[in-house]
């Protein structure tokens, strides 16, 4: 696991390289996505950010998620009827915890077994670029409160 310091610096100097903008809202957005554990969404991102910068819109974020994207140093997670969830620590397609009531995302400590991928590919023909792998369940936190 990347500690949040090294991905932020990482992340900063991707941007970098390609020579795109580093305002210090985006600063800010980049040092919150090394740092999040809980996978946030665009909106709660913005909510962390624009009290501190007030200037900062919605748009802006996606923005800066979008760039992020392009260049595979986001993982995004879609969900029908919710909002996308983004893992700016992890970039690689990894397995996903998701709770059903708090709607926290975490990852848990596994890995796929090696050579699934591979076999997948081999059995089906298919070029792999991709793959996603969500349990559901309840947190303990949710757990113990029921
Ligand atoms: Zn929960
Ligand atoms: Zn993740």
């Amino acid at each position: 696991m990347v500690d949040p310091q090294t991905r932020f610096e990482e992340l900063v100097a991707k941007l970098r390289e390609r020579e795109h903008r580093l305002t210090p809202q985006r600063i800010a957005l980049l040092r919150l996505l090394a740092a999040s554990d809980g996978h946030p969404s665009a909106s709660q991102l913005y909510e962390q950010i624009k009290d501190q910068f007030p200037t900062t819109s919605l748009a802006t974020v996606y923005k800066t998620l979008d760039v992020l994207k392009e260049m595979g140093e986001v993982l995004e997670l879609g969900f029908s009827g919710d909002d996308n969830r983004y893992d700016g620590k992890n970039p690689y397609p990894h397995p996903h915890l998701i709770c059903v009531r708090c709607q926290k995302i975490l990852d848990p400590a596994v890995s796929l077994p090696q050579g699934l991928v591979q076999e997948v590919a081999r059995s089906s023909g298919y070029q792999i670029v991709g793959h996603r792998l969500d349990f559901y369940g309840l947190c303990p936190d949710c757990r113990d409160s029921t």
